[in-house]
């Protein structure tokens, strides 16, 4: 083995061959990266069931809708609701894309043959930034919902519910902040491969529409809508990416971060929408009908809320990289 002294008598020791160190490096990092962003899962979903047994407690104002002749726990209003349903769907969605992104890890190493593997690692790859960006930059809009839902108890100490939002935040900062999974996002993963990865992903969200629309309820069609519109919008951002990131690299840069989102927002809706499939077959086997129930009801808010999301981050990234560079350094 290769030894390095230096004037201290410190010794170095090179692990592995010369100049793949990166490479190297970056094995450790995507699992940083990876727990980093269940970590942000882990604490969202912490912050929705602390809300939700708030949410059931807290008595304040009558109904809208005049069921009670009294105030209500403020579960019974339309936009504590909202803001569940919100927290609720965000959660399992970055819940799921973290789920499907580990399995595709396990193919890329132990599946039998060379060509999955290729494959299924080059999707853990492109979803090693999702997982950790999108993932940990949906723990602070959950964490932060929380702390709405709790009202001005929120605010305070005593709930604990403000220290996961300040816990959520060091989320987004360690093992590379948002900005800079964008950056991988941008380069390495999309740029380098000439958006082959991101065009196969969208194939496969496509074959999902095809199941839903298959399907035909109105629940099923209108979640294979949004997740066609948030697809067709994804296509536009990587073809952006793809022809322009050498040519006009501020013109990119200027919308890594909300690609990221815009992907991030995709991925988890189209694994709610694999579930929403999933808890159909299982619902008309009569399997655990409470639980089934709730991923239909909870996909197809992501699909309505969630989804809907991303045609407006494509707008942004195309038409909107001139008003981010355009105000002069001197004017900040
Ligand atoms: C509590 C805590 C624990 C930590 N633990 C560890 C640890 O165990 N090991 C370890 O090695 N490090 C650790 N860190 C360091 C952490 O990884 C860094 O703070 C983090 O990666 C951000 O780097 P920085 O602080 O240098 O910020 P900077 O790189 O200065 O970033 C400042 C801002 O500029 C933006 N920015 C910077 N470069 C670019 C770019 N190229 N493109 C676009 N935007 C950019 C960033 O997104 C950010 O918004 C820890 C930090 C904290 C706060």
């Amino acid at each position: 083995m290769l030894q390095y002294g230096d004037h201290g008598g410190g010794v170095g020791y090179l692990v592995g061959q010369e100049n793949r160190g990166l490479e190297y490096m970056f094995i450790m990092m995507n699992a940083a990266r990876f727990g980093v962003g269940v970590q942000g899962i882990a604490i969202a979903e912490r912050a929705y069931q602390k809300a939700v047994g708030f949410a059931r407690e807290r008595v304040q104002s009558r109904p809208v809708d005049g069921s009670l002749p009294r105030a209500a726990p403020i579960i019974h209003h339309p936009d504590v609701r909202r803001m569940l349903m919100t927290m609720r769907a965000l959660t399992e969605g970055c819940r799921a894309m973290a789920t499907v992104a580990a399995a595709a890890f396990d193919a890329g190493h132990h599946h039998p043959d060379a060509e999955v593997r290729r494959q299924n690692q080059a999707f853990y790859e492109f979803m090693v930034p999702l997982v950790k960006g999108y993932s940990t930059e949906m723990s602070l809009e959950v964490t932060s919902a929380a702390v709405q839902v709790h009202g001005g108890m929120g605010f305070i100490e005593e709930t604990g519910v403000a220290q996961y939002y300040r816990d959520a935040k060091i989320l987004t900062i360690y093992e590379g902040t948002t900005a800079i999974q964008a950056n991988d996002l941008v380069g390495r993963k999309t740029s380098r491969d000439g958006g082959q990865t991101a065009r196969a992903i969208a194939a496969q969200i496509e074959d999902t529409e095809a199941d839903l629309n298959n399907n035909g309820s109105a629940d099923a069609l209108a979640v294979a809508r949004r997740l066609q519109l948030a697809r067709l919008a994804f296509l536009e951002v990587v073809a952006f990416v793809a022809d322009q990131t050498r040519a006009s690299p501020n013109a990119v840069f200027a919308g890594s971060v909300p690609y990221l989102m815009l992907a991030g927002n995709l991925m988890a809706g189209w694994q709610l929408a694999r579930a929403w499939l999933v808890a159909q077959e299982q619902l008309a086997k009569g399997v655990d009908e409470a639980f089934m129930r709730a991923k239909l009801v909870t996909a197809r808010f992501y699909a309505d809320h969630l989804l809907t999301r991303a045609p407006g981050l494509r707008d942004a990234i195309l038409d909107g990289a001139d008003s981010v560079t355009g105000l002069a350094l001197e004017s900040f």
